[in-house]
């Protein structure tokens, strides 16, 4: 096990603390497990090419912090359980990872997946790509 060599330090401070959005030592564990039994990049694997996984993705976002910051024991629930669930991790490699969440983060939110509770397709925008020019 080794940890402690990555050289991340203000990117987690600006926006709370890793630990406070759910990324515990229980959560490094976990996440450890699941990438030894997926260890290979899911959105590579779908191009047919095998890259080494090396971070678990929340395919639909958990927003563990904002349910935890509403006090709102519900949105609380629910965030813990998708954080947790499963079906709702993917392996990733760095830079699969990093165009997601860059994508994300433009987008600002995931819009029209919470209130319906229809789960997000990933294919829909990843692979379609070419077909929005201009957006
Ligand atoms: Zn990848």
């Amino acid at each position: 096990m080794a940890f402690g060599i990555s050289p991340r330090r203000d990117h987690d401070d600006r926006r709370g603390s890793a630990h406070s959005r759910g990324y515990t030592s229980a959560w490094q564990k976990a996440r450890d497990v699941f990438l030894r039994e997926n260890p290979l990049c899911a959105m590579h694997r779908e191009r047919g090419q095998h890259v080494a996984a090396q971070v678990v993705d929340h395919i639909k976002a958990p927003r563990l912090r904002d349910a935890l910051d509403s006090k709102d024991d519900e949105r609380i629930a629910a965030a813990r359980s998708l954080f947790w669930d499963r079906a709702n991790w993917q392996p990733l490699c760095k830079l699969c990872h990093d165009s997601v969440k860059q994508r994300l983060e433009k987008s600002g939110r995931l819009s029209g997946c919470d209130a319906s509770g229809r789960p997000i397709d990933p294919r829909h925008h990843w692979r379609t790509q070419a077909q929005g020019e201009g957006g």
